[in-house]
């Protein structure tokens, strides 16, 4: 079983999209084994999106996940990571397809509503960011 770190980010929680994003997670047979809220510090975020610190979207993009709450959540299953990113949709919610989340749900190409990893290491980075050992539920 592969693991994917998924965040449902400021936006998704304060528009109320929690429960249609934790849906389309388990309607897709996607496992919940980890979930908390919590609200970044500004620093939290920056560490969390080092690999963009270059990007010029980096500042705006800190701030807006440092901006109020989010639900944190590790996804296990087979292939998890290419899954929910495969749900989540492309990064420009214009260009994502239908029935995704983004295509669906996101209103600018930052605020997207969701957050997943794209690879093995890195989904292993943010999962022990937030995560530790004993909060996971295989
Ligand atoms: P995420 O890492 O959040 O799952 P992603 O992998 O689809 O999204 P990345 O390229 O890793 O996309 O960008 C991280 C996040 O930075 C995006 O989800 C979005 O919130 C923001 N972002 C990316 N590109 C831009 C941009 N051109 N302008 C503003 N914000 C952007
Ligand atoms: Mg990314």
């Amino acid at each position: 079983m592969e693991r994917t770190l998924s965040i449902i980010k400021p936006d998704g929680v304060s528009r109320g999209l929690i429960g249609d994003v934790i849906k389309k997670i388990e309607g897709r047979g996607l496992k919940i084994v980890a979930m908390k809220m919590l609200h970044l510090t500004p620093a939290e975020a920056r560490g969390f999106y080092a690999v963009h610190r270059e990007r010029p979207f980096f500042e705006g993009l800190t701030t807006f996940m440092s901006s109020g709450p989010a639900v944190v959540m590790v996804l296990g299953g087979d292939n998890a990571i290419a899954r929910w990113r495969e749900l989540m949709g492309a990064t420009d919610y214009r260009k994502a397809a239908e029935g995704t989340i983004r295509r669906e749900f996101a209103t600018d190409i930052e605020k997207n509503v969701v957050h997943g990893s794209d690879a093995p290491e890195t989904a292993a980075f943010e999962i022990g960011y937030f995560f530790n050992r004993l909060e996971i539920f295989v």
